[in-house]
C-alpha cells in the first residue's frame, strides 16, 4: 500500500511538471530527408552522439578543412538552379504548400497594410505574430516552455566570429569565448539557431557548440526575411543550410527559426516538408536592437537589462504561469555581453535547459544516435518556482507516508 500510494504522488507529480503541448491529429507527416543522404558525415572532430559535461571541450579550436567551392557565396540568396536545390523542390508535394505571393518589402520593411490582419488567413507572423497555422496540416509553432520555472535558453545567428576583422580587437568575441563561458558557468547547454554561412565559414566553432552538448538548429543560410522569398528560394535556403549542418557536424536537424520571426504557412509549410518545427519565441530580450550593435540599435543596453530584471522579478513573484522561451543572439559583441550579464542570475531563478528539453523532446535530429536529457532532467540553475512545486509534492509524499503509519498505528492499536 505504501509502494502503491507513493507511486500515485509520483505518478501526480510527474504529470504536474511534464505538460506538453498537444498536437493535431492530422499534421502532414514528416520523414528524414532523402535529399541528403548524399551528404558524407565528418570522421572526426565531431561528437557521435550527446557528450557527458565531462567530455566538453575548452580552449582554442582545432582548425576544420571545408571546401567552400561546392557551397554558395556566403551570406547571399543561394541560387535556385543548383541541381540539389532542384531535387528538394521535387520532393515536395506543393498541393500541401499554401498558395501565398512572396511578400513585398521596401527597405526591410513589409508592406502589411494591404494584408488583412483580422482575418489572418496566411497566419503571417510579422503583421499578427500568429503561430497557429491556419492549414490544418501544419503543427503549432514552438514558442514557449510548458513548465513554469523553466527558460529555454537560446542564441541565434551563430557561430559567432567577426565576418570581416580589421584588427585583432575585433576577434576578443568570436567563439569559442562565448562556448567556453557556458562550460565555465555550471556546464550550462542551450538551443543554438544557426546561420548556414557561418556554419560553412566557421566550422571549427560549429564542431565546438556540438562536442558541448547544445542543441543546433537552422536558421537559414543569409538570414532574410523568408516570407519575401520564392519557393524555390525558400528551399534553397534551407536547404544549403542543411547541407553544411549535415557536412560539418553529422546530423540533420528537425528544428529551425526564421529570421526576425518572418513566416507565414507556406513558408511553414515548405520547412515542415523538409523535416523541420518552427521555433519562435514569447519573450524578445531586444538585444538585437541594442546602440553600437551590427544593424545600428536604438535601445540602451540598460532598456535591454531591465526586461531581464522584469523577467526575473516576475518569476519570483510567482506570476509566470509557464516557461519562456526568449530571444537572445550571439551575434556580436554587445548581444555577448548582455548573454553573460544575464546567465548567471536567470540560473539563480529559472530551470535553465535547451528548448527541446523543457518541451521534452530528446531527439532534435534525424539521427536518433543523438538522445539529450528530458525534461524530467533537472537544467542548470535553482530554479525557484519549480523548487517551489517540487517540494510541494515531496510534502505531499511526505503527508502520505504519514497518513499510513497513522493507519498502520491505528490497526496495532484495535488489535
Ligand atoms: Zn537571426
Amino acid at each position: 500500500m505504501l509502494v502503491s500510494f507513493q507511486l500515485l504522488t509520483i505518478g501526480s507529480a510527474i504529470t504536474l511538471l511534464g505538460a506538453k503541448p498537444v498536437e493535431a491529429g492530422n499534421v502532414l507527416p514528416q520523414s528524414s530527408p532523402a535529399w541528403l543522404n548524399h551528404v558524407a558525415v565528418p570522421t572526426a572532430g565531431v561528437v557521435k552522439q550527446v557528450p557527458r559535461p565531462d567530455q566538453f571541450q575548452t580552449g582554442d579550436l582545432k582548425p576544420v578543412d571545408l571546401d567552400l567551392s561546392m557551397y554558395p557565396e556566403i551570406l547571399k540568396q543561394p541560387p535556385v538552379n543548383h541541381p540539389e536545390v532542384q531535387a528538394v523542390v521535387k520532393a515536395i508535394d506543393w498541393n500541401k504548400v499554401p498558395k501565398i505571393a512572396p511578400r513585398i518589402v521596401k527597405d526591410w520593411t513589409f508592406d502589411i497594410k494591404s494584408y488583412d490582419s483580422d482575418t489572418d488567413k496566411d497566419c503571417w507572423w510579422s503583421a499578427t505574430s500568429c503561430k497557429t497555422p491556419k492549414a490544418d496540416y501544419l503543427p503549432e509553432d514552438i514558442y514557449y516552455c510548458p513548465r513554469a520555472g523553466d527558460w529555454g535558453l537560446n542564441y541565434d545567428d551563430g557561430p559567432y566570429k567577426m565576418m570581416y576583422p580589421t584588427s585583432d580587437q575585433d576577434k576578443l568575441y568570436d567563439q569559442p569565448r562565448f562556448y567556453n563561458y557556458l562550460v565555465a558557468n555550471n556546464m550550462q547547454r542551450a538551443t543554438l539557431f544557426f546561420v548556414g554561412s557561418n556554419v560553412a565559414k566557421f566550422p571549427d566553432a560549429a564542431q565546438r557548440a556540438l562536442n558541448n552538448g547544445h542543441t543546433i538548429c537552422s536558421h537559414t543560410w543569409s538570414h532574410p526575411q523568408m516570407t519575401s522569398l520564392t519557393n524555390e528560394e525558400v528551399v534553397a535556403q534551407l536547404y544549403w543550410t542543411h547541407r553544411a549542418i549535415k557536412q560539418v557536424l553529422g546530423i540533420t536537424p528537425k528544428c529551425w527559426r526564421p529570421p526576425y520571426g518572418d513566416v507565414d504557412d507556406r513558408v511553414r509549410a515548405i520547412a515542415h516538408q523538409m523535416g523541420m518545427r518552427t521555433i519562435l519565441w514569447d519573450q524578445d530580450s531586444y538585444d538585437w536592437n541594442m546602440v553600437g550593435g551590427q544593424s545600428g540599435g536604438k535601445l540602451q543596453p540598460a532598456e535591454v537589462h531591465a526586461f531581464f530584471q522584469k523577467w526575473i522579478d516576475n518569476a519570483k513573484l510567482g506570476n509566470d504561469t509557464r516557461g519562456h522561451i526568449t530571444l537572445e543572439h550571439e551575434s556580436s559583441k554587445n548581444t555577448i555581453d548582455v548573454a553573460e550579464k544575464w546567465l548567471p542570475k536567470l540560473q539563480e531563478t529559472f530551470n535553465v535547459m535547451p528548448i527541446h528539453q523543457c518541451i521534452n523532446d530528446v531527439h532534435p535530429y534525424w539521427e536518433q544516435a543523438f538522445t539529450y536529457p528530458s525534461s524530467s532532467d533537472k537544467g542548470n540553475g535553482k530554479g525557484s518556482v519549480l523548487v517551489g512545486v517540487k517540494s510541494s509534492a515531496s510534502n505531499i509524499q511526505i503527508q502520505g507516508v504519514m497518513v499510513v503509519l497513522a493507519m498502520m498505528l491505528a490497526c496495532l492499536l484495535g488489535q
